[in-house]
């Protein structure tokens, strides 16, 4: 191998930069080439590179987002737009790809190297943490300490009112998010997609809340909890059941994507775009490298795509102790 392509694909997330910075580096430390190729697998498609060297990586660890800009590719999902993408790799003299990104775009990178025999490694880059084959993707972390934050702040309003909040967070298929911000914030329930927890329950919980003399409450609600409802949904039902309370509903959004990474993301990024480069040098190919019981690990892409992230469940009984 001689010169590595590395690409941000997919939902943007803190940490990438950290992650492009330790692929260019590592590169560099072994002597070849590095190109960055920007928004993702449009730009390669587009034929953009960027010649990366040790250098033009300096002060980007601690920035939020993507120097490389991230995108999502309706043309790469075709036959013709990877050979577009191959014919400008190969112009470009690339022979090795990293990918930062999610799942889909794992499932880019694992098609394409089927069909072009293009080495691949991939880097879990999301805050939602639902990729199998590691413990932490990166932004998570950040996106936690981001979200309690902001959930902190909101138990400030919310106590002085009396009132109850429905906040909810990012989370469409995963709720680690909401379990572990539900759990540091102090959240009265979680709703998450991986549990039914039931509108009665909820209700039964909120009043029992109310009784025991808590005067606020906080729930936190993943976008794709369980109970099939959104968090106006919810205000409405708690407003039509429940007159103890005044309910608010506070979304937060893609501040949840956004902001400088944490020190462990960084640490994670650097220690993850080691391992992918050096594998690739080592000549593997078709793995995402994750953190497994602090040991950075290779799991078969396929298996990264196909796997379950489990919910904690010792973490969820950690959570219904606290609401106690
Ligand atoms: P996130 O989960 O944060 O949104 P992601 O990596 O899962 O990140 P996707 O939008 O699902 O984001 O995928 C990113 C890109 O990967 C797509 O825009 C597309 O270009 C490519 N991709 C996804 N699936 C395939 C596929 N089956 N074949 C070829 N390319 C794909």
């Amino acid at each position: 191998i001689k010169k590595i392509g590395v690409l941000t694909s997919g939902g943007d997330a803190p940490g990438m930069n950290a992650g492009i910075r330790s692929v260019v580096r590592t590169c560099a430390f072994h002597n070849i080439e590095c190109v960055g190729i920007v928004q993702g697998y449009q730009g390669m498609i587009r034929g953009e590179f960027i010649p990366m060297d040790a250098r033009s990586v300096k002060g980007i660890i601690n920035k939020g987002g993507t120097i490389l800009k991230t995108a999502r590719s309706k043309d790469f999902m075709t036959k013709e737009g990877r050979k577009v993408a191959y014919d400008q790799l190969k112009k470009e003299g690339v022979d090795a790809l990293v990918v930062i990104g999610g799942d889909g775009s794992f499932t880019g990178a694992m098609v394409f190297s089927a069909e072009y025999d293009m080495p691949v490694m991939g880097i879990p880059g999301t805050i939602d943490n639902d990729i199998f084959g590691t413990t932490h993707t990166l932004g998570y972390d950040t996106a936690l300490n981001t979200v309690v934050e902001v959930i902190d702040k909101i138990r400030d309003t919310a106590s002085s009112h009396d009132r109850l909040f429905f906040v909810e967070v990012m989370g469409r298929d995963a709720g680690h998010i909401a379990l572990n911000v539900g759990v540091a914030g102090g959240a009265e329930e979680v709703l998450i997609p991986e549990e039914n927890l039931g509108l009665d329950r909820l209700l039964e919980s909120l009043h029992r809340s109310k009784a025991s003399g808590k005067s606020s409450s906080i729930v936190v609600v993943a976008e794709g909890d369980k109970i099939g409802k959104n968090v106006f949904e919810l205000k409405d039902y708690v407003d039509e059941h429940m007159s103890e309370y005044e309910v608010r509903v506070s979304v937060l959004g893609h501040m949840q994507r956004g902001g400088s990474p944490s020190c462990f993301d960084r640490v994670l990024a650097s220690r993850m775009g080691v391992k992918a480069v050096e594998s690739l040098l080592e000549g593997k190919s078709n793995f995402m490298v994750g953190l497994l019981n602090d040991v950075m690990s290779l799991t078969p892409l396929e298996q990264a795509i196909k796997g379950q992230s489990k919910i904690n469940l010792e973490l969820l009984r950690v959570s219904d102790i606290m609401t106690t």
